[in-house]
């Protein structure tokens, strides 16, 4: 599953929204697939068009798709630099597909401050710094192997070595990697390095119980909000705290405090969308009496690769994908009214699974 890690300075919330994450918690049978270690959490991602589904199929069960969160604790001042414990939380970075960057927006007197006061800017770039320099190590070893080759005029050695050389101008400049203008070409290329600032990054703005509601007044929560904006970030506001106390509460309970609160809806849950939104993940369904259930794929994903995410002999003995939009879907009232309708659409090996599409496989065994 695609993994979002957790990371900020001590003491900024990580530990409560990772707990708030895990006790949110998805239902794990849904997922034997996922490695549940202490520091991972799988949540349901949220989505209004699996219960719409659900009312007009009437399943047996429903089956929400799910988003991997890790907490990378200890990220601090110095760890590039360090040996050991450093590295090590630099390397759980390198493994994970998007990062979450907490940052501390809550004044409270009986929480230490690693770095005596509340200051986002500072402790955002404190971060992004110890990753800025572990990437210029990556990309400085890289330069020095293929300037040799580059010397004796080979074309790949030469173009590589043009691109690690802006990439190293970009990091030096105290930017992170994704911000090296570079053609599409060079993004892939890019990519392949797995910097850790290549990797798209969200920033929560954690913020006080009694803020929450009003957040977007808070000079620390502008401060991200500029910073992320340079860098093409997005962020989400919330209060870990009160995620914390949501997650204990169910149905009614949370409605009655997130009214009192004057919020709309739970901010892990705008998290979650966004985390998702963010790696660019898409979700289709698959609709029978049995179960109707959601799948996460990443956009541009074609249909017998979809079909793996299910079983690996959907893709391997694929025929053909019978798709109807969630939109045909209820306005038609079923698989009946849509085909009824000239709304199912009979789909090849090429087809481009899109938001929403809920697909009936055709497989040989
Ligand atoms: P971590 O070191 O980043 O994992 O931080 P923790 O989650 O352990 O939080 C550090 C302290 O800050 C704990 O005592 C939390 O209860 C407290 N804390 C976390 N979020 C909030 C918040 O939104 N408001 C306030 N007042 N305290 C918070």
């Amino acid at each position: 599953a695609l993994t979002t890690g957790i990371v900020g300075l001590p003491n900024v919330g990580k530990s409560t929204l990772f707990n708030a994450i895990t006790k949110a918690g998805a239902e794990s049978a849904n997922y034997p697939f996922c490695t549940i270690e202490p520091n991972v959490g799988v949540v349901d991602v949220p989505d209004e068009r699996l219960t719409k589904l659900a009312n007009l199929i009437n399943p047996q069960k429903v089956i929400p798709t799910a988003c991997q969160f890790v907490d990378i604790a200890g990220l601090v001042k110095g760890a590039s630099q360090g040996e050991g414990l450093g590295n090590k939380f630099l390397s759980h970075i390198r493994e994970v597909d998007a990062i979450l960057h907490v940052v501390r927006c809550f004044e409270d007197d009986n929480i230490t401050h690693v770095s005596g006061k509340v200051d986002p800017a500072s402790d955002m770039a404190t971060i992004q710094l110890e990753l800025i320099l572990s990437d210029m190590e990556t990309v400085e070893k890289r330069l020095d192997r293929v300037s040799r080759q580059a010397k004796t005029g080979e074309k790949a050695a030469v173009q590589e070595h043009a691109l690690l050389s802006k990439v190293l101008t970009t990091l030096q400049d105290e930017k992170p990697a994704r911000m090296t203008e570079v053609s599409d070409d060079e993004f892939l290329q890019l990519k392949t390095y797995n910097l850790l600032t290549m990797k798209d990054v969200l920033y929560v703005a954690n913020v006080s119980e009694d803020e929450v509601a009003s957040a977007d007044e808070n000079p620390y929560v502008q401060q991200v909000k500029e910073i992320a904006k340079t860098e093409g970030a997005g962020v989400v506001t919330i209060s870990a705290q009160v995620e914390a106390e949501i997650a204990e509460l169910d149905g009614e309970e949370r409605e009655m405090f997130l009214e009192e609160l004057g919020l709309q809806s739970s901010g892990l849950d705008r998290l979650i969308n966004e985390a998702y939104r963010l790696l660019g993940l898409i979700t289709f369904f698959t609709a029978g009496e049995k179960e109707v259930r959601a799948w996460t794929i990443r956009r541009g994903t074609k249909a017998p690769q979809a079909g793996a995410v299910i079983h690996t002999d959907f893709e391997r003995g694929f025929i053909r994908a019978e798709i109807v939009g969630y939109d045909a879907m209820i306005s038609s009232g079923g698989f009946v009214g849509a085909k009824e309708k000239g709304l199912m659409r009979l789909e090849g090996k090429e087809y481009v699974v899109q938001d929403g599409d809920i697909i009936t496989f055709r497989f040989n065994v």
